[in-house]
């Protein structure tokens, strides 16, 4: 019935859109992306605006709460702004967040603001401006950390910055951690996820320049390149405790930042910020999993590891709305239980909206 919270298979309710906005980027993260970007879509492929906001709209109607814009980088989509103003006027929604590398938002935050973003997720995996480059391939430290500033002086609350841990690329994680000291920044690590094929994982680059090519599988996930979140919890803790500062504390559920999803929160003592582990590989949380994504070709897509796509994009160009909400409801009827550690995803990250 309209207005209620329609449930999966499994009694979840799912309440949480994650749109991905394009699956185009101005960074070609080496974990995300290959190093030529996705190949062009045809005209015509990606839901426009219009279409992506009929679809919200319906699905308000299912019991959808929260929308999460991504990508791909939703910043350099001109969809974003007007996608986010159509959003913000469907009364049953209560929070529209953003997930972004950061590098534009210095120049678009007056504008998201009046568009009616609530929150911003910044991605920022590194502290040493040469590693970033490597990370990122095409971006440049200063532009991330300008997106912070910004992001906190526009009064996005919370602003969360997002750590994708590897192994194998040695992050200073400590000194990421610390970010979370001075200022209210909620910093997550976030265990690397084998998604994508050998088009969308490629850790060469970065690897190179760290001296250890010659162990690179790098058209393979590799699962010793995941750092479980206990681990990476005792590495910050035992790098604060030679910094002289104490342990990281665990914060009550109700002290978490709001939107905390599937992230467990600790605190450094005394600190505005918080620090927050996502552990989608070492600690499932599948049966709290209450998110559904579409895609920027208008697929929604059940689970993040499942290949599993159930389209509604020629169902919303014929404007037929009980079609698209039976193809939605199918889509959360095949809600797996639990996703199973695989060996990557048909498309990338970034063409899933992460
Ligand atoms: N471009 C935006 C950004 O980087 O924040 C939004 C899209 S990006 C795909 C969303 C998030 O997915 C980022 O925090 C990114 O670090 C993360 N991500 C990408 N590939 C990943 C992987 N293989 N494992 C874990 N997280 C990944
Ligand atoms: Fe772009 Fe984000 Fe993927 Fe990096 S993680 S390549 S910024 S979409």
């Amino acid at each position: 019935m309209a207005g209620e919270r329609l449930r999966d298979g499994y009694g979840r309710e799912i309440s949480y859109l994650r749109i991905a906005v394009t699956d185009k980027c101005n960074f070609r993260c080496v974990y995300c992306m290959p190093e030529n970007g996705v190949p062009p879509r045809a005209h015509g492929e990606l839901l426009t605006a219009e279409e992506t906001a009929r679809f919200a709209r319906l699905v308000a109607g299912e019991g959808i709460r929260r929308i999460r814009l991504t990508g791909g980088e939703p910043l350099v989509s001109n969809r974003l702004l007007p996608l986010m103003r159509a959003i913000r006027a469907i009364p049953e929604i209560e929070d529209i967040s953003l997930t972004t590398n950061g590098a534009l938002l210095p120049k678009l935050a007056p504008e998201l603001k009046e568009a009616g973003l609530d929150r911003v997720n910044i991605s920022l995996d590194t502290l040493d401006p040469a590693q970033f480059g490597q990370i990122t391939r095409l971006g440049r430290i200063e532009q991330t950390m300008r997106g912070i500033d910004a992001a906190l002086a526009w009064g996005f609350t919370p602003v969360k910055v997002n750590c994708v841990v590897v192994r194998r690329l040695h992050q200073d994680v400590f000194g990421l951690a610390r970010l979370s000291i001075g200022r209210p920044i909620h910093l997550r690590f976030i265990e690397y996820m084998p998604i994508g094929d050998e088009g969308g994982r490629d850790l060469v680059a970065a690897d190179a320049a760290s001296g250890e090519s010659g162990e690179l599988r790098p058209e393979q996930w590799d699962a010793s390149d995941t750092v479980p979140s206990a681990e990476l919890r005792e590495r910050i803790n035992a790098a604060a405790r030679a910094a002289g500062l104490s342990d990281l504390e665990p914060l009550e559920e109700a002290d978490a930042p709001s939107g905390a999803g599937p992230a467990r929160y600790w605190r450094f003592p005394g600190a505005r910020g918080t620090v927050g582990f996502i552990s989608a590989m070492s600690n499932h949380f599948c049966s709290a999993c209450n998110r559904l994504r579409l895609t920027a070709d208008g697929a929604v897509r059940p689970c993040l590891f499942s290949d599993e796509e159930h389209s509604v994009r020629e169902a919303l160009r014929a404007g037929d709305d009980a079609r698209v909400l039976d193809i939605y409801r199918a889509a959360i009827a095949h809600k797996p239980g639990e996703h199973e550690v695989i060996a990557g995803t048909a498309r990338a990250m970034s063409q899933i909206g992460g």
